[in-house]
Order: C-alpha cells, then sequence, then structure tokens
C-alpha cells in the first residue's frame, strides 16, 4: 500500500487540495495489527464554532454519542468550517473533559448558505453547511412583513437548493391573508399560522424531523421564542432587542445547532442570531427556474443567457405570456418567478 493509503478514502471531499499529505518515511513497512487507530477518521457534525474550538457531535443516534471539543489541522486553515459541516475527526475522539479532537477535512456539502456583505462585514461568509430547510419567520404585524424580504429568503433558499418553509407569527395582531397573497403561486411553499398561544408546533415539528432547518428572520418576528418552544431546552433570549446596544440579548450571535425531539423523531434547527439577509451575489438563475417547473420547460426556447426579466428580448417566457399561453395561473407564477429574478439583478 502507498504512503497515500491512509487518505485514499478522502475522494470525496471538497478540500482535498489543500490537504498537504508529508510522505511517511515508514509507509514502507509491513504493517502491524497495532497500527495506531487514529489514522481512520470518524465523521461527526460540527453543531457550532467557538474561538476557534469545535463542538461536533460523534456516532450520532447510536449509544455512544457524545460531543468532542477539537481544533482543525494546520492544512485545513484556509478552508471555512461552519455549523453541521461534517468534519472528519482524529486524535482524541473520546469526549472526556479537557480532551482535544482534531479536525483533519471535511465532507463535500451539500448545500451552502453564505451570510450577506453589510455594514459590521464586508465580505459573505460561510454560515451554514447541509442544510436542507430554511424556515422562514415573518410577523404579521409589528414588525410589518415585507414582501421583499421573504423574496430575499426564497432566492437564497431555492439558489442553495434548500426547501424554503414560511411560519406567519402573531396573526394574534393581524390577519395575514393578504400579505400571503404574494406568495400563493409557489404552490410547494408550506405556510403556518402562529399566534400566541396558538403555536402549530405539531405540524412545524412534523416538518422538521428528519432534515436540518435553518431558521431565518429579521428582529422581532419571534423567531426565538418559537425555538424556545419547539426546543425547550434552547433558551434562546427573546424580547425586544436594541439594535444599537444589542441590549435584551443575552446569548452570544453565533449559529448554534439544537436538536429537535419530535412525536415522530427528531430533527435539527440551526438558529442564525444577527444574520440578517444571506448573500445574493452568487446566485444562479438556473436554480431559481427550476423551483418553477411548469414555465422551466418552456424557458428551454429562450436565447442563452437570457434574464426572463420582462424586457428580456426573445424571452421564450414573456412571448408565451403575450400570446396568452399561460393562462391566469401561469401569468401569475411568471410574475412570482420574474419577482424573484428582479430581487438579486437589480
Ligand atoms: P426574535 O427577535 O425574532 O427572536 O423575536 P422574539 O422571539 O424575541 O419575539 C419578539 C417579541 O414578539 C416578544 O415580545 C414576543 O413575546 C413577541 N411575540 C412572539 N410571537 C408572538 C405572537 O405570535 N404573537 C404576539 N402577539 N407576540 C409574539
Ligand atoms: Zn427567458
Amino acid at each position: 500500500m502507498s504512503w497515500l493509503g491512509d487518505f485514499d478514502d478522502d475522494e470525496d471531499e471538497f478540500d482535498e487540495s489543500d490537504f498537504r499529505v508529508r510522505p511517511n518515511p515508514k509507509a514502507n513497512r509491513p504493517r502491524t495489527k497495532r497500527r495506531p487507530a487514529h489514522e481512520d477518521a470518524t465523521i461527526g457534525r460540527v453543531l457550532g464554532v467557538d474561538r476557534g474550538r469545535y463542538s461536533v457531535l460523534l456516532d450520532e443516534d447510536t449509544n455512544d454519542e457524545r460531543t468532542v471539543t477539537a481544533t482543525r489541522a494546520r492544512e485545513l486553515r484556509k478552508s471555512p468550517i461552519v455549523t453541521n459541516d461534517r468534519a472528519r475527526v482524529v486524535g482524541d475522539r473520546t469526549g472526556d473533559t479537557g480532551t482535544l479532537a482534531r479536525i483533519v477535512g471535511i465532507v463535500e456539502r451539500t448545500s451552502l448558505l453564505r451570510r450577506s456583505a453589510d455594514d459590521t462585514d464586508q465580505v459573505e461568509r460561510v454560515i451554514v453547511a447541509n442544510a436542507d430547510q430554511m424556515l422562514i419567520v415573518v410577523a404579521a404585524a409589528d414588525p410589518e412583513p415585507r414582501e421583499r424580504l421573504v423574496d430575499r429568503y426564497l432566492v437564497a433558499a431555492l439558489d442553495a437548493g434548500v426547501r424554503p418553509l414560511l411560519v406567519v407569527t402573531k396573526t394574534d395582531l393581524a390577519d395575514p391573508t393578504d400579505f400571503l397573497r404574494h406568495f400563493e403561486t409557489l404552490a410547494d411553499l408550506r405556510v403556518f399560522r402562529s399566534a400566541r398561544g396558538e403555536v402549530p408546533l405539531d405540524e412545524i415539528g412534523a416538518a422538521l424531523v428528519g432534515h436540518a432547518t435553518v431558521f431565518v428572520g429579521h428582529s422581532g418576528v419571534g423567531k426565538s421564542t418559537l425555538i424556545n418552544a419547539l426546543v425547550p431546552s434552547a433558551g434562546r433570549a427573546t424580547g425586544h432587542v436594541n439594535d444599537v446596544t444589542g441590549r435584551g440579548r443575552h446569548t452570544s450571535s453565533s449559529t448554534v445547532e439544537l436538536r429537535f425531539h419530535g412525536a415522530e423523531g427528531t430533527g435539527w434547527v440551526i438558529d442564525t442570531p444577527g444574520v440578517r439577509s444571506f448573500g445574493l451575489g452568487h446566485v444562479d438563475t438556473a436554480n431559481i427556474l427550476a423551483a418553477f417547473t411548469d414555465l422551466a420547460e418552456i424557458a428551454e426556447d429562450c436565447p442563452r443567457g437570457c434574464t426572463h426579466l420582462p424586457d428580456a428580448p426573445d424571452c421564450a417566457l414573456n412571448e408565451a405570456e403575450a400570446e396568452g399561453e399561460l393562462g391566469p395561473a401561469g401569468s401569475a407564477r411568471l410574475d412570482s418567478l420574474q419577482r424573484l429574478l428582479a430581487t438579486f439583478e437589480s
């Protein structure tokens, strides 16, 4: 076996090229059964990051399940490791107090959400890996719901290949029916209505089982209240938060991952406090279009690089619309699609 033998199974890792493998002088010696076991990495779920130390859950859902604290190998210095990554861990994996394991690789991600650059940070940063659902929390009132904001979340989710879900909170304060009309054409979008004292925990919980769901929403919409109701041990700080002083928040602003225990199983809730929006800098029109299967079929006749916006020349969608071929429902869906496409084209 070559000296690369220990890394044979790294082929599916995106960071393989970053991994500097040093020749091992002992490699040509016959292998003995006493070869140290730590060469074989264990794959675990990264639950959180705090000052360069990662909490990694190993042997998930087994009797040996435990959380270890890990540092990352020097080779990975330039690769961000984020919440819900699957990390390859070596070293002391007992999880005993004072022990430290080491992350030597990240398994290829199935999805990736980036935080937008904003006033406090000029760079888009990767914040959540491998989420397969995004639960968008919006309030029926206080703060007033804004359609464009939800659109931006939807675009970020669709682009990342993450299924969006929508929860409207505070329906005791206002009727969200008019607001929700904007999203009627998104047939696959599940919508939950929640009121004080009438939170549909069973329905939302059932949708979380078997998934890693990232919760998003602007400050004050009731996201923390909802997370505390779903995950009683979460202890997310609630109440009015002063955006300037940050007073009212007792928890840190880092992303956390919590386990949801439902009647039918478990799921993962990922909270991203302080993240106002997701980066739309990398959005691919095709990923948004793909969510509208009927329209995507028609758009196959579009010129290459077509934006599908209302002013796009020779756009097959606009032409079908002009000829009345889409029907009222199709036209409404085209409106929705173009609204979403416009959120990042502009
Ligand atoms: P977050 O900033 O999105 O995490 O919002 P919080 O969970 O801290 O909630 C903001 C405020 O809205 C708190 O005072 C909550 O008690 C209140 N709130 C949350 N959900 C509801 C709801 O369904 N109805 C009403 N009337 N108030 C709610
Ligand atoms: Zn087009």
